[in-house]
């Protein structure tokens, strides 16, 4: 296993630009697991799977899939997802589906091995609990309610989609309490993770804040 810097924290506290930028200056792999459970969502989805379906439905559903992160595209069987995971549907399902065993356990060795051969940046809500509790370092980043709803907004807009600043704040709200409510693998910050709460930094700041613990 290699050096895996593990960032949890709730939706749109900038963990996906951070970690991106944060790899790119270190020289280490960007894992976005973020994705990984858009990409299921996604694939579920269109297969007609209920997010209620019981674990051994899900696994059976789950042979042979694969993910790959390519140029940093996001290929699922082969075909280029990057956009269709992106909507706030597809972030609504990755919630939901994310709360599955089956999905989970699909995805934890997959996340596991990305550590094999790389140093990481591993982004998501269970890496410094679960994923890689062993992680060399670990940070948990926050933000405000607002800050997150009004990031997610800004974020959502450049990409073409109609969505209103209430809207926003709705969906941050509702898939934090789904995230952080779960049965298994809940957001919450490990006592080992130094928190950074970014409501008030710019990302070079944060950056900075982040190479200053390494
Ligand atoms: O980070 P992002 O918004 O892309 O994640 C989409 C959803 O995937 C989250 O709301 C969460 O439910 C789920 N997720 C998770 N564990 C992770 C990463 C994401 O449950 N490590």
């Amino acid at each position: 296993m290699k050096r895996v810097i593990a960032i949890d924290g709730p939706s749109g506290a900038g963990k996906s630009t951070i970690s991106k930028l944060l790899a790119k200056k270190l020289g280490f792999q960007f894992l976005d697991t973020g994705a990984l459970y858009r990409a299921i969502a996604l694939h579920l989805r269109r297969q007609g799977t209920a997010p209620g379906s019981p674990d051994p439905e899900i696994a059976g559903k789950l042979e042979g899939v694969f993910i790959q992160f390519s140029d940093g595209r996001v290929m699922l069987n082969g075909e280029d997802v990057s956009e269709a995971i992106r909507t706030t549907e597809a972030g609504h399902y990755a919630s939901v589906f994310s709360a599955k065993k089956a999905v989970r356990d699909f995805l934890f060795q997959i996340q596991r091995d990305a550590a094999l051969h790389h140093d990481i940046v591993a982004e998501g809500r269970d890496m410094t609990t679960v994923v890689f509790p062993d992680a060399w370092r670990k940070f948990y980043l926050d933000a405000s309610e607002e800050g997150r709803a009004k990031r997610r907004f800004l974020q959502l807009r450049e990409k073409g989609t109609e969505i209103s600043l209430g809207e926003a704040l709705r969906d941050v709200k509702d898939r934090d309490t789904r995230d952080s409510r779960r049965d298994i693998a809940p957001l919450r910050r490990a006592e080992d993770a130094i928190y950074i709460d970014s409501t008030n930094l710019s990302l070079d700041e944060v950056i900075g804040v982040i190479v200053s613990h390494l």
